[in-house]
């Protein structure tokens, strides 16, 4: 089959389109022909060599396509139309992945489309619901609006929440397209102080959850924009991993909880768990397109360096797909 693998370790040139074995799977998995797979950050930090729990040497962590092939223990027709997280392996034609994972393709949408769910929408349920605990009466801030994740977690808060979103991006379309979304107030972080509006916008008391995809450069002004018994949900180091004199002090004053995640080396019964709980409570959201998959653009498997030099270059708004021929 055809796959995408990284020659060296580095940069999006060293992403190569080659032969690769078919997988076989254990019991338990399906196997999957792809029909779209999509590009995360997390990719982009395995193929530089950085992500020591990926294992598999072809990248790509989420798929949609059709089931080709079951196990004994895997209870799903052939032909099945299926979305959801892989172990890796999914910039390629065919994937396996565990059965009880698995989730059904809403009739209403397209391979490409399915593809843009299981990794930004499950990180987005797990980090508001889960580990944010957010409550109908209060304030969330959502960094990176535009991004994947961020495009998620504004429409589940939305949809599924009466609390008030503040969403922050980088430019102008950016910041209008998570208002679009439903987000409350909208700032370009470029232009105004974030922390000073978070504070304008909750009477001087700061937001109960925040969802952190920067972490270093945003400490300080997220400290601030922090309500007392604030949970604080680091997701992602776009700005940098450490932070220089942390008192912590402010942390215990506030009572803050900090509490960090990243979801591909969560056990698979933990990803069983947080998918179930999904199927019930938010694919539900899909087929009544209360929420939809939010696509920037869809490449050809043989697209892959393009569609990682675009993510790197913060261009996308939501997802960039790879559609598998
Ligand atoms: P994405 O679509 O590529 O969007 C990321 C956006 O973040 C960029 O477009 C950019 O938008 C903004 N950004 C980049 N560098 C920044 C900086 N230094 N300061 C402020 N904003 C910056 O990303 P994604 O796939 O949604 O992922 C978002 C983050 O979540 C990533 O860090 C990813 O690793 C993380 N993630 C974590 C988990 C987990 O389980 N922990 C799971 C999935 C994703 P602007 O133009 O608005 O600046």
């Amino acid at each position: 089959m055809k796959a995408v693998i990284v020659k060296q370790p580095g940069g999006a040139d060293q992403l190569i389109v080659a032969d690769y074995p078919m997988p076989t799977p254990k019991n338990g998995e399906v196997v999957i022909k792809v029909k779209a797979s999509a590009i995360n950050r997390s990719d982009i930090i395995a193929r530089e060599g950085k992500a020591g729990y990926l294992e598999n040497p072809i990248l790509g962590i989420e798929v949609a396509g059709e089931v080709v092939e079951t196990t004994e223990e895997a209870k799903i027709k052939i032909g099945t139309r299926v979305m959801g997280l892989v172990n890796g392996g999914g910039y390629a034609e065919y994937v396996t992945m565990p059965a009880n994972r698995i989730m059904i393709v809403p009739d209403h949408l397209s391979f490409e489309q399915a593809a843009a769910i299981p990794e930004v929408f499950l990180t987005a349920y797990q980090t508001l619901f889960w580990l944010g605990e957010l409550k109908d009466d209060e304030t969330v801030l959502i960094h990176a609006g535009a991004s994947g994740v961020g495009t998620a977690a504004i429409q589940l808060a939305k949809k599924m929440t009466k609390a008030k979103i503040i969403a922050t991006a980088g430019s102008t379309e950016k910041v209008n397209f998570c208002c679009s979304l439903g987000a409350d107030i909208c700032i370009n972080y470029k232009e105004q102080a974030f922390e000073e509006e978070v504070l304008k916008a909750t009477n001087g008391k700061g937001v109960d959850v925040i969802l952190d995809f920067v972490g270093a450069s945003y400490w300080e002004k997220n400290l601030k924009s922090m309500n007392t018994d604030g949970r604080w949900i680091l997701i992602g180091i776009l700005g940098g991993p450490v932070v220089e004199k942390v008192n912590l002090m402010n942390l215990l004053m506030k009572r803050i909880q900090l509490k960090a995640t990243l979801l591909t080396p969560r056990s698979d019964e933990y990803k069983k768990q947080l998918t179930e709980e999904f199927e019930q409570k938010v694919v539900p959201l899909f087929i009544s397109e209360q929420i939809k998959p939010i696509i920037d653009k869809v490449l050809p498997l043989e697209k892959i360096k393009e569609a990682h030099e675009y993510m790197e270059g913060n261009k996308n708004i939501g997802k960039i797909i790879l559609s598998v021929k």
